[in-house]
């Protein structure tokens, strides 16, 4: 449940999501589609309004992890293509084909499930099926051209199936070493040679992919982390365009009090005051997904680096203030402050994760604010 009545707030940038796909888009080869990777709440920035922002910015399909994802957008009005990216089960098929998501077929077994089950559950509409390919990701797909061809048998004997894709995902992608990326484009490439036709979608590129590699395969790319602004490599490799972050986590001092020399801070006692200090306290905890491992990591009030003492609470921290600063007092935990900047890959490292789990991680109490 979002808490509206407390000033911490996520704030997204919609601008800054449209010059991310605006850049990647002047990156692709002409033709080449982008397809906004949306779930997971849209990485936690807010599915709906990055949806919105995605489409508004020359995105012209969706892809999400699950089927109430993809349905939140079908009901919020998107009528653009929306890919399922994760293993549906047959039972569902009536569903997914209720609300036009296309969705991937990884094995041989599902098939025959699948065919199963439409026997004695016919659905009205297609199904939209894109065939997955693992080429060495070891999670969900085909392993062999020969299997492929298999499916592709398999799927033109089902009436209601609709072979609409083709695709494969990268382990590698943000690597500066390219061997095991060229070893999986090889055998993407193996599994389209096998085919007749191909369908009307063949993708492999994520957002490394999208951003480090000129892959001549396929005909769309389904841009993640890097329409967030958040570099997929974490900093290893550089964008070849500046990557606009679209989230700030913003704040405010509740209470700001002067502590003296030996004052606990925090349960178990784990900071003592050295001498007299100012100390505040901001409405935002570990409930928020603002882990206790963010203990020691500093946050900006009016340009200036603040530490987290003590340790953090379910729903509050205190950090040490240079100053007496009046209550209200803006408080930035990403973002920019007064010409310094927090980035979510900063918070990353004091966590020792990536950014994309701390974006997810983001919970649903912090309400999102959308600003154009
Ligand atoms: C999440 C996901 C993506 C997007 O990856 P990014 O690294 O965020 O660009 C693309 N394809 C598949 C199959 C995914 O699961």
């Amino acid at each position: 449940m979002e808490s509206l009545h407390r000033p911490t707030r996520i704030i997204v940038h919609k601008k800054a999501i449209q010059e991310n796909i605006a850049n990647e888009l002047a990156r692709l080869p002409k033709g080449r589609e982008l397809f906004a990777v949306v779930k997971a709440n849209g990485y936690g920035h807010g599915a709906v309004a990055v949806a919105q922002a995605a489409i508004a910015g020359g995105a012209t399909g969706l892809c999400v992890a699950t089927i109430d994802e993809g349905i939140q957008l079908r009901e919020a009005g998107f009528t653009e293509p929306i890919l399922i990216l994760g293993v549906i089960s047959p039972l569902y098929l009536p569903l997914v084909a209720e609300y036009q998501l296309a969705f991937p077929v990884g094995s041989l077994a599902w098939l025959t499930k699948a065919a199963k089950f439409l026997q004695e559950t016919p659905v009205a509409q297609p199904l939209l099926v894109h065939l997955k390919v693992d080429s060495g990701m070891g999670r969900i797909g085909f392993s062999t051209p020969v299997e492929v061809s298999e499916a592709v048998a398999k799927i033109a004997q089902i009436p209601q199936m609709v072979f609409e894709g083709i695709f494969t995902h990268f382990a590698t992608a943000d690597e500066a070493e390219t061997s095991y990326y060229e070893t999986q484009a090889q055998h993407f490439a193996d599994c389209l040679a096998i085919l007749d036709q191909l369908p009307r979608y063949v993708h492999c590129d994520n957002s490394a992919s999208a951003l480090w590699h000129d892959q001549p395969l396929g005909n769309m790319v389904r841009y993640g982390v890097a329409l967030y602004g958040l570099n997929p490599s974490g900093g290893t490799l550089e964008a070849s365009y500046p990557l606009q972050p679209a989230l700030e986590l913003v704040s405010r001092l509740v209470q700001v009090k002067q502590v003296t020399a030996g004052t606990g801070i925090g349960y178990g006692k784990t900071y003592t005051s050295s001498q007299d200090e100012w100390i505040g306290t901001v409405p935002i905890g570990y409930a928020d997904g603002w882990i206790r491992k963010m203990q020691g990591f500093k946050v900006l009030v009016a340009g200036q680096f603040c530490e987290i003492v003590g340790r953090v609470c379910m729903d509050q921290i205190m950090i040490r203030l240079p100053q007496a600063f009046p209550e209200d007092t803006l408080v930035t935990l990403v973002g920019e402050n007064g010409g310094q900047r927090i980035t979510l890959q900063d918070v990353a490292d004091q966590q020792e994760t990536i950014h994309y789990e701390v974006a997810c991680l983001l919970s649903s109490r912090i309400p999102r604010e959308y600003i154009d």
